[in-house]
């Protein structure tokens, strides 16, 4: 893929950029092992300090970059803005808590006897410079979830953007240097995925996290695996939103709306299959369809848009062969399943309700990355759960119940990273982020995802 921006909404080519060459690679792979010598060896407080500045300079910059980041892969103006808000507050969030989360860690006094030992601890080192192979859907927030955490810690890092978001990819290496970060710290490199091996198999790499599709995925790590790197892997997903009889259908149905259609519907943790009790199946998919078929869609830089385009022409077409096959084999579209007439410039796709949902279907079994949303009656939580299963991802899952008996239904056997009780899948600092399956390995965020990339170090000492 051309490394290029190519305006979503029109279709129009905005820029396109000539990608880094081997030598300027190999300079700033150099530069991230040389930078890692001396940045490891600084104080937590040194790093939030700059960690800290990173964050007022990308406030300071929200506006232009929210427009960036919507200018190349179509979220609507109001995301992006918060998109870039909750960068700055994950930033401060490790700035305040990197120390403590890797704090050293001690054994019981008994277990330390028993070890042999006078003193034992485990103390967390950073790994080393760590490439990053990002996607577009979350230009800015995918990155700053690893870099945050990663550069507290004490590691360098290296950025290989999607191609269609080269913009946003040397914004964030220039954020960085702009906040005093020493040279080499975090770089971007503009290269495309064909070149992304001989970056993993450099020596000076130490690891790597990729955030994409299972292909992508695949391929990273059979690399790394090769190599004995670590990696984290943060993939797709077809996350279920159950809905029980005794749910507050009203919220539940509004929250629906907005958990599949956030971010024009590509998001990993979009809610993607609707599986709802049959007691209010019906009620449910009447007032969802409504809700779905009253959004705005269009033009992603106008406040009031609900819906922008897909953010590339191949994602669209990927979306519209998914619905065609299930309409082919037998599904119905309660809304949408076309792109809407009135927008015939831009990768536009109208929000979609499909119901008749069939194991034979592509949908059932492939992530669907845009507004299209599927129905699943079920006659009970055993039911729900075994559909809600049945799928190769395991990233997030969402219930609607008010009884505690089917929250710990749901919590002991929900295969996914995490179990959103009356409310959507959200990323927060605090909270670990990941999934199971072919949804991936590994977490970001948290404690977990700050421990990812360090060396969980064994000190044991004698008089
Ligand atoms: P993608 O095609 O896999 O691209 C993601 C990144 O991987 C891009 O930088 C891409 O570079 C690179 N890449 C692609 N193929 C590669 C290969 N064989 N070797 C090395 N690098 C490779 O994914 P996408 O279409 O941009 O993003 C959508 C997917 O990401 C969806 O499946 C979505 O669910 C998933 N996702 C997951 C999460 C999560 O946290 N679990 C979050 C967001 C998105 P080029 O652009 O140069 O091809």
């Amino acid at each position: 893929m051309a490394i290029a921006t190519v305006n979503p909404a029109t279709g129009e080519t905005l820029r396109t950029y000539e990608g880094h060459g081997p030598a300027e690679v190999e300079r700033r792979v150099d530069a991230a092992h040389e930078a890692f010598r001396q940045y490891r060896t600084t104080s937590f407080a040194e790093r939030a300090r700059l960690m800290k500045a990173a964050a007022a300079l990308l406030d300071e910059d929200a506006e232009d970059i929210a427009r960036t980041m919507t200018t190349e892969m179509g979220k609507p103006i109001v995301a992006a803005r918060a998109e870039a808000a909750k960068c700055a507050k994950a930033m401060r969030w490790y700035a305040e808590h990197a120390e403590a989360l890797l704090a050293d860690e001690h054994p019981t006094e008994h277990d330390v006897q028993d070890s042999g030992a006078d003193l034992a601890r485990v103390h967390y080192r950073p790994l080393g410079p760590v490439l990053a192979v990002m996607p577009w859907n979350f230009p800015l927030w995918q990155v700053i979830r690893f870099a945050a955490p990663a550069l507290m810690a004490g590691n360098t890092g290296l950025l290989k953007h999607a191609s269609n978001v080269p913009q946003t990819a040397l914004y964030l290496g220039d954020l960085f240097r702009r906040a005093g970060f020493p040279a080499g710290c975090f770089q971007t490199l503009l290269i495309g995925s064909g070149a992304v091996e001989g970056v993993l198999r450099d020596p000076r790499i130490a690891a790597a996290t990729l955030t994409g599709s299972e292909g992508a995925g695949r391929s990273v790590a059979a690399i790394a695996g090769d190599e004995v790197k670590k990696t984290v892997l943060e993939l797709g997903g077809s996350d279920p939103y159950i809905v029980m009889p005794s749910a507050d259908l009203p919220r539940a149905v509004k929250t629906a709306v907005t958990a599949r259609v956030q971010n024009n519907g590509q998001s990993c943790i979009a809610a993607k299959r609707f599986i709802v009790h049959q007691d209010v199946y019906d009620d449910f998919a009447e007032r969802f369809t409504a809700a779905m078929n009253a959004l705005t869609v269009g033009d992603p830089l106008d406040d009031d848009t609900d819906v922008g385009p897909l953010a590339t022409e191949q994602g669209r077409a990927d979306l519209e062969e998914l619905v065609d096959d299930a309409m082919a084999k037998g599904a119905t579209a309660l809304c949408g399943g076309s792109r809407p007439s009135e927008l015939p410039r831009g990768w536009f796709y109208r929000p979609t309700v499909l119901t008749g949902i069939t194991p034979q279907m592509r949908v059932h079994r492939e992530e669907t990355f845009g507004p299209v949303a599927t129905l699943y009656p079920v006659g009970d939580i055993e039911e729900a759960i075994a559909v809600a299963n049945d799928s190769p991802f395991g990233l997030s899952s969402n219930v609607w119940t008010r009884r505690d008996e089917d929250v710990a239904f749901f919590v002991r056997d929900l295969e996914a990273g995490g179990v959103f009780v009356n409310g959507m899948t959200a990323s927060h600092p605090a909270l670990p982020f990941g999934g199971v399956k072919r949804s991936g390995y590994g977490r970001e965020l948290s404690g977990h995802g700050i421990r990812e990339f360090c060396n969980a170090t064994t000190v044991w000492q004698r008089a």
